[in-house]
């Protein structure tokens, strides 16, 4: 779908020239980095309704047209008046000449003697240049006692102070979150530029996969990586193309892998890709354009598979082409993988600038971890606070087939590629699934 840059060097070629690179024993980071740096962001823009932008990213800066507040106001409720007319020493008392409310300015000036009564968000009225919040004013009919001490300038909100008139207030490559939705609608836009969906195919492969709706047959299992595909991709607001399982058949394979880079940017495939299949799958990839396999130094998700599908689509489409991720079959290594560089890499594609990162936290281990030193682990955890400290401890049996340790974890206990076993008590790095907005 996507027309890739040309590159005068082929894909094998240009991760030769990275240091250290081992197909057979890259490390997480490695291999994160080498994704990043072949991809670039396809960009096409469109103009959405404000609210359809959520989840999106910028394409252009948002310029705020006007000041953000619009004019200085009344942070507080109380009364406005001229920092002039106050005693530098003892109290002052002041006419009440009228009031401005949020959305009713005063409309004349404040003159010697006077104050106005104000409430919060209220235009301030001219002459005045301080307000002194109602709880420390007495009241006295049409007459205010004001305290000393009060400052100049006080519990005013200056024009401008949010964003001045013709300032960027959200640049290009911004992710759209709700933080955002309001301050595009502060500015008073009603559409912004993004760019368009990333379209993401995906399929199961393994002649051993049943579809949902289908009672199993003998020595079958449900396809449970179509959902969580589907589920993180959503997540992700992508445009989804969903593929259905494929069997362990070449002809099959190979035309599902045409159709999906004739329909999508983005081709996603799960399963075929450990010992034993790779032998039969990566002719096949090969053939279709430049994949790589891997074997990272993590746990779960060993092999993996990354490049590019540039074959013509099953419409014979010139030049379509598509970035491919070849992830292990086992369901937890599918999660895993998938937040460990797909995540990152369709954000990039998505345009977005800075990538939106998933923060590694310390926590405390609450029991001890078995771990051999030489690759990263992904444990799947449980984060608790107690006493002033949080701590967190695995979910049951850690097997990579084993979806309730996703389920029933909230983050993900990451132990380095040097870390050999944790002892109880020790400091982890944790990533927190989900985040507030
Ligand atoms: P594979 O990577 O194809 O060797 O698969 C590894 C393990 O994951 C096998 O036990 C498969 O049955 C299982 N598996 C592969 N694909 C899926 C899927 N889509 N849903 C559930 N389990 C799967
Ligand atoms: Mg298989």
């Amino acid at each position: 779908m996507t027309r890739l840059a040309k590159s005068a060097m082929p894909l094998t070629a240009r991760f030769s020239c990275f240091n250290d690179y081992d197909p057979d024993a890259l490390s997480v980071e490695q291999a994160r980095t080498f994704i990043r740096s072949q991809l670039t962001p396809l960009q096409t823009p469109e103009r959405l309704a404000l609210r359809s932008a959520l989840g999106r990213i910028l394409a252009s800066d948002v310029i705020a047209p006007a000041n953000v507040p619009a004019h200085d106001n009344s942070a507080m409720d109380g009364y406005a008046l001229r920092h002039a007319d106050l005693s530098s020493s003892g109290e002052t008392r002041l006419r009440v000449a009228g009031t401005a409310l949020a959305g009713q300015a005063f409309a004349g000036s404040i003159a010697a003697g006077e104050c106005v009564r104000i409430m919060t968000g209220a235009p301030l009225p001219v002459g005045s240049d301080v307000v002194v919040m109602q709880e420390v004013v007495e009241v006295a009919g049409d007459r205010v006692v004001i305290p000393p001490g009060q400052r100049c300038g006080q519990n005013i909100r200056r024009a401008g102070e949010d964003l001045a008139a013709g300032q960027a207030a959200l640049a290009a490559g911004r992710l759209i979150r709700p933080a955002e939705l309001g301050l595009i609608a502060s500015l008073g836009c009603a559409e912004v530029s993004v760019y368009r969906r990333l379209r993401v195919a995906f399929f199961s492969t393994g002649d051993e996969l049943c579809s949902i709706g289908t009672p199993l047959g003998g020595g079958e299992v449900y396809d449970s990586n179509r959902y969580t595909l589907f589920g993180m991709l959503r997540r992700m607001g992508c445009e989804i193309l969903d593929l259905g399982v494929v069997g362990d058949d070449p002809a099959l394979l190979d035309a599902t892998f045409r159709q999906a880079a004739a329909a999508a940017d983005v081709v996603i495939s799960s399963g075929g890709v450990s010992v034993g299949e790779a032998d039969f799958v990566k002719p096949l990839m090969t053939q279709l354009g430049e994949v790589l396999f891997w074997k990272i130094a993590m746990k779960p998700g060993r092999p993996m598979a990354f490049g590019r599908i540039t074959a013509a689509g099953a419409g014979g489409e010139e030049g379509a082409a598509a970035w491919l991720f070849g992830l292990p079959g086992n369901p937890v290594a599918v999660m895993v993988t998938f937040y460990a560089f797909v995540r990152d890499a369709l954000y990039l594609l998505m345009g977005a600038d800075p990538l939106p990162v998933v923060p590694l936290l310390p926590a405390r281990c609450s029991v001890a971890l078995r771990k051999s030193p030489g690759r990263t682990e992904y444990q799947r955890g449980i984060l608790s606070h107690a006493q002033g400290q949080w701590y967190v401890r695995p979910t049951g049996a850690q097997g990579s087939g084993i979806l309730r340790s996703m389920s029933d974890a909230n983050c993900f206990i990451v132990l380095e590629q040097d870390r050999g076993s944790v002892a109880a008590g020790e400091t982890v790095s944790v990533q927190v699934f989900d985040g507030l907005v």
